[in-house]
């Protein structure tokens, strides 16, 4: 296996698959970036995360292919080429795939190389890692993401921020890093390099996220809102569109409720003078 998607098909399609099928490189129709967005997958050959989300679409498998950033760099450049024969114009280049990017060994490796690739083949595109932040507890990681978040053609940091209590967070999240700690290097980053906060509205276990919750992850995005002083570019409220491995344990909720959070927010941020970040929602 060469770590390539098999074929491109760049339509509306679902195929998310292909990551689990050993690809290091994935076209995918991404709601969030409205368009054509190329993944890159840093594990082929399997599942590495540092939360266990129950809405997490990733299923288990496993592949004898190893990451390699050279292969990488083939397969997005192939990708790129297919989408400019196609005239699809390509919106992002994301780090996602089968867990989080930032725990990677090759991630900063495969960082420079995309970058240096997207500016000779497709510099319109943006370019995105799509992290749940708890690469920014290692200093070294964080400084990277800092550093690489400012500037022209930088990069956008799409970061999870799912819950605004402990409890929520033990089971939206599952995750043995602690959510103080998380949060207070969350808080820390925007301060200093900008994001886009990423929420995903579910419920869990049959029960939709309880008053208390949504209030403090309320609280707590306005405060974040208020502290960056502008970094915040934008936050996204999306729902759960896609079939999980752990179904039905995590469940869509209503479109209306996301919406409903979404104009509670609004209007929070504006109380608050931080009325210029817009609150998207992706039932
Ligand atoms: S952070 Fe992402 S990859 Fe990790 S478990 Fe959650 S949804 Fe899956």
């Amino acid at each position: 296996m060469n770590g390539k998607a098999e074929g491109f098909r760049a339509g509306p399609v679902e195929n998310h698959r292909e990551r689990e099928k050993g690809a290091l490189v994935y076209p995918v129709y991404s709601r969030r970036s409205g368009g054509l967005s190329i993944g890159i997958n840093l594990f082929p050959d399997r599942k590495s995360c540092s939360f266990d989300c129950p809405y997490c679409e990733v299923f288990p498998f496993s592949r004898d292919i190893t990451f390699s950033t050279t292969l990488m760099e083939e397969a997005l450049e192939d990708a790129l080429a297919g989408a400019r024969a196609e005239k699809i114009p390509v919106r992002d280049i994301s780090f996602s795939g089968n867990g989080e990017p930032s725990l990677s060994p090759h991630f900063a490796g495969a960082l420079e190389t995309a970058a240096r690739v997207r500016g000779r083949r497709a510099p319109e595109a943006a370019l995105v890692l799509i992290t749940n932040g708890t690469g920014l507890l290692d200093k070294k990681l964080y400084d990277l993401l800092r550093d690489r978040a400012s500037g022209a053609a930088a990069l956008r940091i799409w970061l999870k921020l799912d819950a605004g209590t402990p409890d929520w967070y033990a089971r939206i999240n599952r995750s043995a890093v602690d959510y103080d700690r998380l949060t207070g290097r969350i808080r820390l980053f925007v301060t200093e390099a900008p994001a886009d906060i990423q929420t995903m509205i579910c419920a869990v276990d049959g029960r939709p996220p309880p008053p208390e919750e949504a209030a403090a992850w309320e609280k707590l995005a306005v405060e974040l809102a208020v502290s960056s002083r502008g970094r915040i570019r934008s936050f996204q409220l999306y729902g759960k569109a896609r079939p999980a491995p752990e179904d039905p344990l995590a469940e869509a909720l209503p479109a209306a409720y996301p919406e409903t959070r979404a104009e509670s927010l609004r209007r929070a941020l504006k109380a608050a003078g931080a009325n210029a970040i817009p609150v998207e929602v992706f039932p």
